[in-house]
């Protein structure tokens, strides 16, 4: 990344080549405020169309999008270095979302009567959920369409308008997707992109116009936006990455196993929130898998399986975690040497100790550590034990166990017999807990997760004789509705 100070611009260069992709302003405070003033005029509007015509115009954008898959496969592959066919997979994906969440919204957020309950039999109770007016997206750059539209989607939805500031390193996809947005939605910039390095994610945070922020990176990052929140009691959903095991049990199909395993360590160079970094293995299958899973291994090859590292400094960190993995485990395939910038190829290193690096910090490369344990309980224990909760996986014949095992796993998210199934899902909400972060998109949540819950209670007629918040009430009143509370409340139910 280079920039020059007089003009404030940026490049985004190719991660696999170094050529420059493209060149972007670097957006300042000043230019993120009005960017976000527009966006709170274009959020009046946006959300006064109502839930018809939102969803109309969101499924238009939808449409634009899935023609224009190629234009935006295409600056992915060029921003990321990720395979074309990855960065289809990803495009489809966040066309899935968009469609779910276009025509979710009114059913999970518009207006509906709720139970006033017999105490408040006089009254009509309506639910309805509310649009926040701007919201703010800071997205990463492994996943620049996919991860980020599942934030907007559901925002835009629910009847907000949208800021996104993408990684400085995928700023061209990000600008591209609110262009096609504005194909679909010429009048009032609803959904719009602003550009730059850092300081213009912080800038977004730190806007008192911006009524939420959806941020997506580190776990470190994510505090200091979180911090920039606090000036304005910004609410914020955060979604930090995680340290995913996958856990395979003695009557696992292995040869699934192993393929899962690596497809979810290795593709998209295991720059994957929900990757698989870990695997546990019960005693009675490891030398089966272990032979599966290294003969699979031998064949994939970076730059022809999956692409570069897409950010230059993460080489430093899947270095250091490797170096450390292999002095003090043993190496089943690669090792250092494996570390040919900006490719990776596939490591995988057994025995490493559970308080090393590479089993406790997020790697984000093509690496697996593999322990063998001596059964289900053990293997869910040390997946456990991580201070990340996003996903993780569980490779069991045995459904009930299968399920047990994922309900009691410490994550967000867990998928059976197959792996980041739940993110293809779009009523499945996302998200983890701990170093993962907090809040929740795609599904309802992932709806709610953008509106304000507005509740009204309007009385229907006066209950004669049982007026409580009346300074005329009487003894006698009070006396009926303690009786008809006892009534009801007062008996134990068998
Ligand atoms: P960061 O957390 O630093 O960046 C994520 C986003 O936040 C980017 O858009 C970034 O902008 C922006 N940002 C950076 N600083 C601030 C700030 N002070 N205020 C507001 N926004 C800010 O992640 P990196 O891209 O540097 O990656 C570092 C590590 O994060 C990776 O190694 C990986 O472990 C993890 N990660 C996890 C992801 C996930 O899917 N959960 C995705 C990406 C990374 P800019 O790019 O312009 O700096």
């Amino acid at each position: 990344m280079s920039m020059t100070t007089e003009q404030r611009t940026f490049d985004s260069l190719d991660p696999a080549t170094g050529a420059v992709v493209g060149t972007h302003p670097v957006q300042d405070a000043r230019a993120v405020r009005a960017a976000v003033a527009e966006a709170e005029r274009a959020a009046e509007w946006w959300g006064g169309l109502g839930w018809a015509e939102r969803r109309r115009r969101l499924l238009d954008y939808k449409a634009v999008v899935t023609r224009d898959i190629a234009r935006i496969v295409g600056t992915v592959h060029r921003e990321t270095g990720k395979p074309k066919a990855d960065a289809t997979l990803e495009a489809i994906l966040a066309i899935t979302h968009l469609d779910w969440a276009a025509r979710n919204a009114r059913k999970v957020l518009g207006a509906r009567r709720v139970s006033p309950g017999m105490v408040g039999a006089n009254l009509a109770a309506t639910l309805e959920y509310l649009p926040l007016g701007v919201v703010g997206v800071i997205g990463p750059w492994n996943y620049p369409v996919f991860t980020p539209m599942g934030s907007i989607a559901y925002a835009l939805a629910a009847g907000n308008a949208v800021v996104f500031k993408p990684s400085e390193l995928t700023p061209g996809t990000g600008v591209l997707l609110a262009e096609l947005f504005a194909e679909a939605v010429p009048e009032q910039p609803v959904f719009r992109t602003v550009t730059g390095l850092g300081e213009t994610g912080a800038a977004l945070a730190g806007d008192p116009g911006v009524k939420k922020i959806a941020f997506t990176g580190s776990t470190a990052t994510a505090k200091r936006v979180m911090a920039a929140c606090a000036q304005n009691l910004t609410p914020m959903v955060a979604e930090c990455g995680g340290k995913d095991a996958l856990i395979v049990d003695a009557d696992a199909d292995v040869a699934a196993a192993a393929d899962a395993a690596l497809w979810g360590a290795m593709s998209n160079s295991g720059q994957t929130c929900v990757g698989v970094e870990r695997v546990y293995v019960v005693d009675a299958v490891y030398d089966a898998f272990m032979r599966e899973l290294t003969g699979r291994a031998r064949e994939v090859r970076a730059g022809e399986d999956y692409g570069p590292v897409t950010m230059p400094a993460q080489l430093d960190v899947i270095r250091r975690h490797i170096d450390d993995a292999v002095a003090s485990g043993k190496a089943v395939l690669g090792g250092p040497e494996s570390v040919r910038a900006p490719y990776v190829d596939p490591v995988i290193v057994e025995d490493v100790p559970e308080d090393s690096p590479a089993v406790r910090e997020e790697t984000f490369g093509p690496t697996l550590t593999i322990k063998r344990v001596a059964d289900a309980e053990e293997a869910l224990e040390k997946a456990n034990a991580t201070a990340y909760g996003l996903a993780g996986t569980i490779f069991s014949g045995d459904r009930r166990r299968a399920v047990e095992l994922a309900r009691r796993m410490r994550s967000g998210m867990t998928a059976i017999n197959s792996v980041i199934s739940f993110a293809s899902v779009p009523a499945l909400p996302f998200g983890g807990l701990g170093d993962s972060g907090f809040g929740r998109i795609h599904g309802a949540d992932g709806l709610r997760e953008f509106a304000r819950p507005k509740a009204v209670s309007r009385q229907r007629f006066a209950l004669p004789g049982m007026n409580l918040t009346s300074f005329t009430r009487t003894q006698a009143e009070l006396d009926r509705v303690v009786k008809l509370v006892t009534f009801l409340h007062g008996r134990r139910k068998q």
